[in-house]
């Protein structure tokens, strides 16, 4: 992973990443199918933070996924920060 920006740039830089997980929902779903077999349906997804040593941020959404094929959609592209609005990245 790279910063989209600084690749576009030609230049080099680290990237940091912080994780939180989005505050609507919560609606956690877990519960054993007739053979047993666990499903996690989670509603809610993991938003990621990132920022790169010049200064650019992005967010990016995390999909969960089930071993039954149950698959979150959301999109998982990068895209930039709001310069106003939206949640803080919360350190972890
Ligand atoms: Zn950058
Ligand atoms: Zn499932």
């Amino acid at each position: 992973m790279k910063c989209p920006k600084c690749v576009r740039e030609g230049r080099r830089s680290n990237f940091f990443f912080s994780t939180y997980v989005t505050s609507s929902g919560w609606t956690t779903q877990q519960y054993y199918d007739p053979d047993g077999v666990l499903h996690h349906h989670d509603e809610s997804h993991e938003e990621r933070a990132y920022r790169c040593g010049h200064g650019h941020q992005f967010l990016q959404s995390i999909p969960h996924s089930c071993v039954c094929g149950w698959k979150q959609e959301v999109d998982e592209s990068l895209r930039p920060l709001p310069v106003s609005g939206g949640p803080p990245p919360r350190s972890v």
